[in-house]
């Protein structure tokens, strides 16, 4: 039996699924890589060749298990990847990945050195780190390539436009450090169906690139898209696209969805989820009328009720929020929560479904039969978005690839 924990899930990985496995498992997550595949072609249709394709593959691959994703990514033809921290980054290049990647967040400057020496893209928007890496680079022996992240209306990470020229400045005098790609992030992309924020945004872009380039410097990579600005404002595509929660086949929101359609038409079989996450009953008991179920006693049984335990609770990232609402799927059917979800615990309701089993296979997002939890659904009920739910599935638990 091989090991099954965050050390090594790229030994999980390559284990086939075998029922002797799975066995084992209390609670486990599973990737269709058809699904995701499927994806990726889909979204090098969308954008040609000529566009760099870039998973998005931070917060654990949102959920998904990042060595997974990203040995997935590479198969299917992306291009790079983008992340969040240099952790993350050196996590995919330990895997063996060559292929660029893009930090996005800031790395800290006493770990800059870490991110040249493993060939990083660096996201450019202190000038500390600039100076950093300008001393780090200044004997000639290695380079640093950085992308400039420009504010253009998000007021997260980025340059602004005042500051633009001191950068500029400082670069143009760093011999060591390529200004390799330049780039911003759209605030009101997902939430709307009206893009006219974004095109300001982008709008706002092409000015400052432009004055980038009257400074005499040649960015080659220009990137502005996140799945949704790539999926239906297609001018937003520029030579590379960043594309997080599409490649999980995941719409990014409603709103995307219906923009989708209204200027592509069909969007059947575009995307399909990736995502499986299950449990087992790991026990069954039988209740009175009248019993109360859970902490706070906020659930009472009105019948004679049949109860499966399930070893699986906040924690894990079975929100809190899903208490008394959410439904799991057990033999093909529908099983309501019943009481608070436990820290690591939840009790679900299975008297209309009595040839269940200790140890039977329980759905808590994705598909059995003909039912389906989705990822929105579970949304929905915690009050957030689906990219919540995914990415806040326990990283430790094993993502297997089938
Ligand atoms: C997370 C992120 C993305 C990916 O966004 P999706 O909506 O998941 O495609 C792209 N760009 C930046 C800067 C991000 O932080």
């Amino acid at each position: 039996m091989p090991k099954l924990d965050a050390q090594s899930p790229a030994l999980v990985s390559e284990e086939p699924r075998s029922e002797d496995r799975l066995r084992g498992l209390s609670t486990w997550v599973e990737i269709d890589a058809s699904a995701y595949r499927g994806n990726l072609a889909f979204f090098r249709r969308l954008v040609g060749d000529a566009v760099e394709l870039s998973a998005v593959v931070k917060a654990n691959a949102y959920g998904h298990g990042i060595r997974e994703i990203a040995e997935l990514a590479v198969a299917a033809g992306a291009d790079s990847f983008c992340v969040h921290s240099l952790e993350e980054a050196l996590d995919v290049r330990a895997a063996g990945h060559g292929l660029p990647i893009l930090v996005l967040g800031h790395i800290p400057l006493a770990r800059l050195d870490e991110a040249i020496a493993a060939d990083l893209r660096i996201a450019l928007f202190n000038r500390a780190s600039l100076e950093r890496l300008d001393a780090l680079t200044a004997t000639g022996t290695n380079r640093a390539k950085v992308h400039l992240k420009l504010e253009t209306g998000t007021h997260r990470h980025g340059i602004a436009e005042d500051e633009l020229d001191t950068f500029l400045t400082i670069l143009k005098a760093a011999p060591g450090v390529d200004l390799e790609g330049v780039y911003t992030h759209f605030a009101n992309i997902e939430d709307t169906t009206d893009h006219g924020y974004a095109r300001a945004q982008r709008a706002r872009f092409e000015t400052l690139v432009d004055r980038i380039r009257s400074a005499g410097l040649a960015p080659e990579v220009r990137h502005a898209a996140c799945s949704a600005a790539a999926l239906v404002v297609p001018e937003t595509r520029f030579d590379m696209v960043r594309l997080g929660i599409g490649q999980f086949g995941f719409w990014p929101s409603k709103e995307t969805l219906l923009s989708y359609r209204a200027a592509a038409g069909d969007d059947r079989a575009a995307l399909e989820p990736v995502l499986t996450w299950k449990t087992r009953i790991a026990q069954l008991k039988t209740v009175p009328a009248g019993a109360f179920v859970g902490y706070g006693l906020t659930y009472r049984t009105t019948r004679t009720t049949r109860l499966a335990i399930l070893p699986v609770g906040y924690s894990d990232g079975y929100d809190r929020q899903l208490s008394n609402q959410a439904h799991v799927l057990v033999a093909g059917r529908r099983a309501p929560v019943r009481g608070r979800v436990c820290m690591n615990l939840t009790l679900v309701d299975v008297s209309d479904i009595p040839e269940v089993a200790l140890e039977d296979e329980v759905v808590l997002l994705g598909s059995q039969g003909s039912e389906r939890v989705s990822a929105e659904q579970l949304a929905a009920w915690s009050g957030t978005i689906h990219y919540e739910i995914v990415a806040r599935i326990r990283s430790t638990i094993p993502r297997l690839v089938v």
